[in-house]
């Protein structure tokens, strides 16, 4: 949880385990945690504009209620912004986690970038599944509910493409997850036997992992003694997300596609991977225009920061 000003600064920020799931005591923890920020800065809760929450599952942002959510599983229709209203004597609004993210991301794209103001984003947030986030004008798009499920755009319609738990096969997240990537490995170790990879003692004492993979790949200072296996499948994993960034933008026509999550820890020589590979396949009418890949900045702050900026314009 953090305190955010206006501008979108943060001016302090802590992490509050919840003992309970129950309702009321996340309440509780909530707004105990609320005045603790408040205090720390030297402020009181009066100069607080609102408090922004955001929680994952099903919510009903108009009317602060959280419908269903996995984590929480006693919660049905909880009223969690008139009860953080109540506890703190001050608006609350609410928002899904995934898109607090992205507004959260956005938002720090808009008043960090040169030139600022982006108006135009997609966030994909690689970690254990493949999610995002898309903004469009300035604001959150979300469709029916689902808009950004950029992870269950299909990548792959061979007989061999992967199935996914969503029920389709060849999925972006079974490519570009950190499962996807352990997996890709895998086949990769399978197919080439003879191939001399610091991989495969990893795989064979079950330490095979996702950022192994990249230190393999992209760790080595010295090109000569790159892991080729390794390399290759990242290189084919940054292809792949080049591909479905780019189908992406042709629909969207987004300035700047920011990439998050636990796998895009792998950090500059990766992104840069992933841009290389976009600026190959971009196409020849629109030269003038250079999507630009950046790594997200803002890692688990990002989902207050969205929560904050929702409030802010709710607010107003
Ligand atoms: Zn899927």
């Amino acid at each position: 949880m953090g305190l955010v000003t206006t501008e979108g600064d943060i001016v302090k920020q802590g992490i509050r385990p919840f003992p309970t799931r129950e309702l009321q005591d996340v309440v509780s923890q909530i707004a105990q945690g609320v005045q603790e920020l408040v205090q720390d800065a030297g402020i009181t809760l009066q100069q607080v504009m609102a408090v922004g929450v955001c929680a994952p599952g099903l919510v009903d942002q108009e009317h602060g209620i959280v419908n269903q959510a996995a984590n929480f599983p006693t919660w049905s229709d909880a009223p969690l912004c008139k009860l953080l209203s109540d506890a703190l004597g001050c608006p609350a609004y609410l928002e899904n986690d995934a898109s607090a993210a992205a507004i959260g991301e956005w938002w720090r794209a808009s008043t960090s970038q040169p030139g600022g103001g982006v108006k135009h984003m997609a966030l994909i947030t690689l970690g254990t599944g493949v999610g995002g986030g898309l903004i469009v004008d300035g604001k959150l798009v979300a469709g029916m509910g689902m808009a950004g499920e950029v992870g269950h755009t299909i990548v792959d319609i061979s007989d061999t493409a992967r199935p996914c738990g969503c029920g389709q096969k060849g999925c972006l997240e079974q490519y570009a997850s950190a499962p996807g990537i352990v997996a890709s490995a895998k086949q990769a170790l399978s197919e080439h036997p003879e191939a001399k990879s610091q991989l495969r003692p990893l795989l064979e004492s079950n330490n095979l992992s996702c950022d192994k993979i990249f230190a393999a790949a992209l760790g080595a200072t010295d090109p000569t003694e790159r892991d080729e296996l390794a390399f290759s499948v990242v290189n084919r994993t940054c292809h792949i997300l080049a591909q479905s960034i780019l189908n992406l933008v042709r629909v969207l026509d987004s300035e700047i596609i920011v990439i998050g999550g636990g796998v895009s820890d792998a950090g500059a020589p990766f992104i840069s991977l992933i841009q290389q590979h976009v600026d190959r396949m971009w196409w020849d009418i629109k030269r003038a225009h250079k999507l630009r890949i950046v790594q997200a900045q803002l890692g688990n702050a990002a989902g207050f920061m969205g929560a904050a900026k929702t409030a802010l314009d709710r607010a107003c």
